[in-house]
């Protein structure tokens, strides 16, 4: 019955998906993308929209919930650190290869990539934040504005040190572990009354998207995008088929079929943390230790970013060479290092990304205004790149349960 359940979901999220391309095309051919655009902003996407204020409602006690009573499931501090390095050192890891491989693509791109006598309209206002102060910033200085502020990498600091707390205290901390764990449930059945909305609205974004989209934007924009899908690409292909093979000892084409819904959910709400609860789902389906995926999933929805980091490698390398900027090997490796951070620093919502470039711009020397270069098409990157950062988090977990001894599906 359950699994019946799982299964339709999956199926109605890919005929929203699908659904929603052809109407949206037949708007922007009917149309034109500035009208099709301006009509299904104002009367389509708003149900998409609502269904997104949902998610973002949900989130912030999903998250803070979760990894609490991830760690309490766990039962001992000792366990909470063994499983937290071996995810941490995944993520980080994987995600230096990521940043490698957008550099390498954009690399190979960029003698095609353009010179641009850039128009005033390309100034975008791009907040930026310097190293020190994000390393600084995930140190939360007070215990409720996090929380009204969807800080997430906060929250996680919040979470793990109560979770933490509730272990050490032993049986005067069990009333609250508890009530933790019974408050978690519930925010999970609310969870599920929400996702029970999602193909209706993935089919209203995506109406959006390619109506107002279409492909006139492609021109060189095209190209830039090309090099991060190939990236992307080649990333789930090389990474994660071998990852998931090696450490977890399973086969990549079922690892790939089973995480197929929360890819295809990433790919349309573009937002990590929101596609949480159907990642858990696919991974309850092969198996996964709920006590692993319960730590590993909620942590990788908000510093796990794969596609992130390769997407801001490769738009780095871009829009510096938009502005006749010709990167050296040192300010390449420069680039690794920030877009590795930056992409820890990202939170998992839509079009956190893009924002977070701004640090890897300027560590390179290139004014992040330029950002403005690409804002227009950035729902295009972050499609791809938050179907690869939930893959990303999916294989981790896998990866985790076989090292905790557990078997996958
Ligand atoms: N949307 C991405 C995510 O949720 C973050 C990003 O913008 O790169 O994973």
């Amino acid at each position: 019955m359950q699994e019946k359940k799982k299964l339709n979901l999956g199926v109605k999220i890919l005929i929203g998906l699908v659904a929603g391309i052809i109407v949206g095309a037949i708007f922007w051919m009917a149309m034109g993308a500035d009208a099709a655009g301006a009509f299904t902003a104002k009367y389509i996407k708003p149900f998409g929209d609502i269904f997104v204020n949902l998610l973002k409602f949900i989130v912030v006690p999903l998250v803070l919930l979760s990894i609490m009573d991830g760690v309490i499931s766990m039962g001992d501090i000792g366990k909470v650190g063994k499983i937290g390095w071996k995810t941490v050192a995944y993520f980080l890891v994987t995600t230096a290869i990521a940043c490698i491989i957008g550099l390498i693509v954009a690399n190979i791109f960029k003698g095609a990539f353009p010179v641009l006598s850039l128009a005033e309209d390309a100034a975008y206002e791009a907040k930026s934040s310097n190293l020190m102060d994000t390393i600084v910033n995930i140190f939360p200085n007070n215990a409720i504005s996090p929380l009204s502020t969807s800080s997430m990498l906060q929250i996680i600091v919040i979470s793990i040190a109560f979770g933490c707390g509730i272990l050490v205290a032993g049986d005067k901390g069990k009333p609250f572990g508890d009530f933790i764990t019974s408050f978690n449930e519930v925010t999970q059945r609310v969870m599920g009354f929400i996702l029970a909305l999602s193909p209706y609205g993935v089919f209203a974004l995506m109406v959006w998207v390619v109506a107002a989209q279409g492909p006139k934007i492609l021109g060189h924009l095209g190209l830039v995008l090309l090099a991060a899908y190939i990236g992307y690409i080649i990333h789930v292909v090389l990474v994660y088929s071998l990852s998931v093979k090696v450490f977890a000892q399973m086969s990549p084409i079922t690892f790939f079929k089973k995480v197929f819904p929360a890819a295809a959910f990433a790919f349309t709400s573009t937002s990590s943390v929101a596609s949480l609860p159907i990642t858990k789902e696919c991974c309850d389906d092969m198996n996964v230790d709920s006590e692993v995926s319960s730590f590993v999933l909620p942590l990788g929805a908000t510093v796990n970013m794969d596609g992130t980091a390769i997407y801001q490698c490769v738009a780095a390398i871009f829009l510096a060479k938009c502005i006749g900027i010709d990167l050296t090997l040192t300010q390449m490796i420069i680039i690794v290092v920030t877009a590795t951070l930056a992409s820890i620093g990202t939170a998992g919502t839509s079009g956190a990304g893009m924002i977070m470039l701004a640090m890897v711009l300027d560590a390179v020397g290139v004014p992040p205004t330029y950002i403005g270069i690409i804002y227009g098409i950035d729902r295009l990157f972050d499609m791809g790149r938050t179907a690869l950062n939930v893959v990303g988090d999916a294989s981790c977990a896998v990866c985790v349960n076989h090292w905790e001894g557990n078997n996958n599906a």
